[in-house]
């Protein structure tokens, strides 16, 4: 028997399910290998019945979190896919204001007929099984996991910080270039795109095991920024977790 798989999506801008779609290489050997039987963004056709449920987006309403409590009840296994779903992501700026105030911006006079709750990780609702960071998630990251778990193994999670990588692609440190970066209490496994692309890392592959912080925050204050830059740069796909800086 293949396992059945899920992919459901909470809110999001669905980048990480296009990731999925992305492997196309690896989509004959995927298919062969799994039953996708739910994926609203590729099928009409739908289960209830499903072994692992790869979870898209954060949760931002009352009614995702019933949908959420269904979803865990009914799958062998829990698997948030991006940083909406593993961190809050973006969703989590939301937070940082009155809900009332936030509905207003986004509906208008429509505000009352929708409902909004603080945006939160999937795992701040339900128990999760693992989970596939980034945003959006990378690729080959997904297989791999994919693979590990058909394999009966724990998946692997990368926990050295982005600046492993990013030394080892041959970057020149942004800071050494006036400029400001997270990589060094952010989770590798991109092999610091960003960077090699010109940018900084902000991390949203989210933070380390154990983030040497107060390091951080030295590296940081010393290139000129306070305390609120650095909780502000720190939120962008972090804004659930900003207590770590206080
Ligand atoms: S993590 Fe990024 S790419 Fe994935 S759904 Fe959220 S905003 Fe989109
Ligand atoms: S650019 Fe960023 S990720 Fe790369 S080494 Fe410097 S701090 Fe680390
Ligand atoms: S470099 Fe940083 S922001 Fe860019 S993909 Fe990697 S973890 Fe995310």
């Amino acid at each position: 028997m293949k396992p059945k798989i899920a992919v459901f999506d909470f809110t999001c801008c669905e980048g990480c399910q296009l990731q999925i779609l992305n492997c196309e290489q690896e989509m004959p050997d995927l298919v062969a290998a799994l039953d996708i039987i739910t994926f609203r963004e590729v099928m009409t056709e739908r289960s209830d019945h499903y072994d692992i449920a790869f979870i898209d987006g954060s949760c931002t309403t009352e009614s995702e979190i019933a949908r959420l409590k269904e979803i865990r009840q009914r799958a062998k296994m829990v698997i948030p896919i991006g940083a909406c779903a593993c961190l809050g992501g973006v969703n989590c700026f939301k937070n940082l204001h009155p809900m009332e105030d936030v509905l207003k911006a986004v509906y208008g006079q429509a505000a009352p007929y929708y409902d909004t709750i603080p945006a939160r990780p999937i795992h701040a609702v339900i128990p999760i099984d693992f989970f596939i960071p980034g945003c959006p998630i990378v690729k080959e990251e997904f297989i791999r996991v994919v693979q590990e778990i058909l394999a009966g193994k724990a998946p692997y999670l990368p926990n050295d910080p982005v600046c492993a990588e990013c030394k080892m692609v041959g970057n020149v440190c942004v800071f050494d270039k006036g400029q400001t970066c997270l990589g060094p209490v952010t989770r590798g496994g991109c092999k610091a795109t960003c960077v090699t692309g010109g940018a900084v890392c902000w991390g949203c592959r989210g933070l380390i095991d154990e983030p040497n912080i107060n390091a951080e925050k030295e590296i940081l204050e010393k290139a000129g920024l306070s305390i609120k830059d650095i909780v502000e740069e720190f939120s962008l796909f972090n804004a659930c977790q900003e207590d770590v800086w206080k």
